[in-house]
């Protein structure tokens, strides 16, 4: 088991379920960010798929992201 704790919610989970829709990312699950600068990268996030969800809703851009519990 590789549990991956959520930097949000600090939730654990295995994988991310969610998939992102379209675009030249099709098919890859969703659930890491990274955070940078134009030129510096920072660091980098986990996100459970709980939180995935929220922050696609908080973007209003849920139609990106299909799978998981997800109902759309
Ligand atoms: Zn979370």
């Amino acid at each position: 088991m590789n549990a991956i704790k959520c930097d949000r919610c600090g939730n654990y989970f295995d994988c991310n379920q969610l998939r992102l829709r379209g675009g030249s990312c099709s098919g890859e699950s969703f659930g890491h960010i990274s955070v940078r600068g134009e030129n510096n990268h920072c660091c980098n996030y986990d996100l459970c798929d709980d939180c995935v969800k929220q922050f696609f809703d908080f973007m209003h851009d849920t139609s990106k992201i299909v799978g998981g519990e997800s109902d759309i």
